[in-house]
C-alpha cells in the first residue's frame, strides 16, 4: 500500500529523517512510535506531499508522491500535529469547505458529510462553532476532514495529545473501528497508546527506523532482560546446590553473602517469570532455606524502547521536558514473597 525508499529530510545541516525505508500493507494500523523530535511529524508530512523530502521516495498504491501528487494524495487522509481546524466555522460549513477542496460536489458531498459525521459521532455538536468545541471534539472534526473522500489510508500525527483520559479512550476506539475499513497510521511518543492499538511498530530515533514489529514480538526481543532477584537464607553452595535442581535450566549469580544470607540475580528467557518464581520459593522451602526477599522484572514495550533508542540523549532529554510523558516505567516489578 506505501513504500518508503531510502527517505532522508535535512533542514539545512540537520538531518531529521536519516535513510528511512518500510512498507506498509493494507488494512492494518500502524504505530509510529518514538520520542518528541525523532522525525515522524517530518516523515509523515512527506509522506502526505505536505513537504519535499532532501532524498528518497514515498510511492502510495503505486503512486509516487512527488511525481504524482495528485493520484496519491487522493488515497491519504491526514491529520496533522496541528490541524488546521476554521475556530469560527461549524463542523458542517468546515466539511462542506475540505471536501469541496478534495473535489467532492453535489449530494456526493453531502452524503459523504453525513457520512464522517456518523463515523466520529460528532452529530449532536455539527452546527456549533467549532472554537466552542472540547479539544476531544476538535480533534474528532479534525479525523472527520481526514475521511472526507474515502481515502484508503489514514494518517493521524499524535491524536490523541492533550486529551483528558476518557476522550483518549474515545478516540481510540474510532481509531481502532476506522482499522477496520482504513489502513491507519499514527505516531505517538506513548508506548502503552501504540501497544494498545496498534498491530504493528515503527520505531524511529534520530530519524532511523530501529524497529518494525508486532508490539508483542518487541517485548519477547527483550525477554533476555527477564529476571528475578532475591535474598535468601542460605550459603552460596546451597544456593547453587538448590538452583542447579531448577527446570529449564537457569543462569544465576550470586552477590555478596553477609549475615548468613545471600543475593541471588536469576536471568531467565522464558515469559514464565511468575512460575519460575513459584519454583525458586518450594525448592528453597524444601530444603528449609527461607526466602526473605524476592523481586521480578518482566521486559514490555517500553524496555525494548529504552534499550533500542539508548544514548539518544538528546531526544530523552526533549522529551523530558514534554507534559504528558509515558505513564511511569512500567516494568512490572512486584513482590512475590516475603517469609
Ligand atoms: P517528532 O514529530 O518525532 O517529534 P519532528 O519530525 O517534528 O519530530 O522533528 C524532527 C527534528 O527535526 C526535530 O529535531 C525538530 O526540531 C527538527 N525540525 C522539524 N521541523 C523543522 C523545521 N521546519 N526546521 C528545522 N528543524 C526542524
Ligand atoms: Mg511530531
Amino acid at each position: 500500500m506505501i513504500t518508503v525508499e531510502h527517505l532522508t529530510k535535512c533542514y539545512g545541516d540537520f538531518m531529521a529523517v536519516n535513510d528511512l525505508s518500510f512498507e506498509i500493507d493494507e488494512g492494518h494500523v500502524y504505530g509510529f512510535l518514538g520520542p518528541n523530535g525523532a522525525g515522524k511529524s517530518t516523515t509523515m508530512n512527506i509522506m502526505t506531499g505536505c513537504l519535499s523530502a532532501t532524498q528518497g521516495h514515498v510511492r502510495i498504491d503505486g503512486y509516487d508522491i512527488f511525481e504524482e501528487p495528485e493520484k496519491a494524495k487522493k488515497l491519504i487522509g491526514y491529520l496533522p500535529e496541528l490541524p488546521p481546524l476554521y475556530l469560527n466555522e461549524t463542523p458542517v460549513e468546515y466539511l462542506k469547505f475540505v471536501g469541496a477542496a478534495k473535489g467532492l460536489k453535489g449530494q456526493e458531498l453531502h452524503r459523504q458529510i453525513d457520512e464522517v459525521i456518523e463515523q466520529t459521532k460528532i452529530g449532536h455538536v455539527k452546527n456549533r462553532l467549532i472554537a466552542n468545541l472540547s479539544k476531544g471534539y476538535k480533534q474528532r472534526v479534525g479525523i472527520a476532514q481526514a475521511l472526507l473522500g474515502n481515502p484508503k489510508v489514514i494518517i493521524l500525527d499524535e491524536p490523541t495529545v492533550g486529551l483528558d483520559p476518557i476522550q483518549i479512550i474515545e478516540i481510540r476506539d474510532l481509531i481502532r473501528q476506522l482499522g477496520q475499513t482504513h489502513t491507519v497510521i499514527l505516531s505517538s511518543h506513548i508506548l502503552s497508546e501504540v501497544q494498545a492499538i496498534c498491530e504493528k511498530v515503527l520505531i524511529i530515533a534520530k530519524g532511523k527506523l530501529v524497529a518494525f514489529d508486532a508490539p508483542e514480538n518487541l517485548e519477547k526481543l527483550l525477554l533476555a532482560s527477564n529476571g528475578i532477584t532475591f535474598t535468601a537464607e542460605a550459603s552460596v553452595e546451597e544456593v547453587d546446590e538448590i538452583m542447579k535442581g531448577i527446570e529449564p535450566e537457569v543462569q544465576w549469580e550470586c552477590g555478596e553473602a553477609e549475615d548468613g544470607m545471600v543475593l541471588v540475580r536469576v536471568k531467565t528467557e522464558s515469559a514464565e517469570v511468575r512460575e519460575l518464581c513459584r519454583q525458586i520459593f518450594f525448592a528453597f522451602a524444601g530444603k528449609q532455606r527461607a526466602i526473605l526477599e524476592m523481586t521480578s522484572k518482566k521486559a514490555n514495550l517500553e524496555d525494548v524502547f529504552i534499550e533500542l533508542t539508548e544514548g539518544d540523549a538528546s531526544a530523552v532529554q526533549e522529551e523530558s521536558e514534554e507534559e504528558s510523558l509515558p505513564e511511569g516505567k512500567n516494568t512490572d516489578e512486584s513482590e512475590v514473597s516475603e517469609a
